[in-house]
């Protein structure tokens, strides 16, 4: 397991030089901390070419007025970008000239500053091949195009609020037969051997282990992991699931399938 606990926002910097700027003389330090709405703020950045598509976005999210938005058009920007002051989320285009929204999504999960900020990719292809890849990737989420922008600021604003560190509950560990799970460490081990985990599937072993020995449906996981429940399908469940159940070899077979019904962690 490579994720770390979400950092604390940052605040984005203050903005030097803008009226004023040209007068003589010493200028008064701005107050600090910064104002607490500022404080609040949370920084997105947006790696899409297709400059309408990337304003669309920017111009929807930040119309709820507690996101700021940067964007940039290749993924070397967005690389230099995120290294210079990591973002609290990025939406990710996966079609980008020269360096694909993989290769940049796996970069971005290597560098520790960024392995855990949530990403949401965009993507125009709609096989389920793809969509594995992208998750593979180290994605978070994916939206097919084309997207409804409302849709994707409901994505992205369930993505920050599970982003938040101190949000839920902690889980005690876990400690089965195969499986050790200390979910406040973030540490999952099968056998004594880590095993890597996406975000999601971590969220999602852990409300499984959490309600352990209850059946929980598809539409109450997406609820509870995803944080939404109007615009995923619920087959996206079923994906996860097979995805982590194949990470957790022997220890996999205590997610049981309730058919018809959804999902049960056995102990
Ligand atoms: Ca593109």
């Amino acid at each position: 397991m490579t994720l770390h606990v979400m950092p604390p926002s940052r605040l984005s910097t203050e903005r030097a030089g803008s009226l004023g700027a040209a007068a003589a003389g010493p200028r008064p330090v701005p107050a600090r901390p910064a104002p607490a709405s500022r404080a609040h703020r949370r920084r997105v950045l947006v790696v899409e070419d297709e400059q309408d598509i990337a304003d669309l976005i920017k111009h929807t999210l930040e119309r709820g007025g507690d996101v700021d938005v940067d964007t940039v058009g290749s993924g070397d920007a967005a690389l230099k970008s995120a290294a210079e002051q990591p973002p609290d989320l990025v939406v990710l285009d996966l079609n980008l000239p020269v360096l694909s929204g993989l290769e940049v999504c796996r970069i971005l999960r290597q560098r520790p500053a960024t392995a855990a900020v949530p990403i949401i990719m965009l993507t125009a292809r709609t096989a389920e091949s793809d969509r594995i890849t992208g998750l593979d990737s180290g994605a978070d989420d994916y939206v097919t195009k084309p997207f409804s922008a409302r849709e994707l600021a409901a994505r992205v604003r369930a993505a920050l609020r599970r982003g938040r560190p101190g949000d839920a509950p902690q889980a005690p560990a876990y400690r089965g037969a195969h499986l050790v799970a200390d979910f406040e460490a973030v540490s999952v081990t099968v056998d004594g051997a880590p095993v890597k985990l996406t975000r999601r599937e971590f969220e999602l072993l852990r409300y499984l282990v959490e309600n352990r020995n209850r059946v929980l449906s598809r539409d109450r996981l997406l609820e509870r992991v995803w944080g939404y429940d109007h615009f995923i399908e619920t087959r996206s469940v079923d994906v996860h699931v097979g995805r982590l159940r194949a990470k957790l070899g022997p220890a996999g077979r205590q997610i049981e399938t309730v058919v018809g019904l959804g999902y049960r962690f056995v102990e």
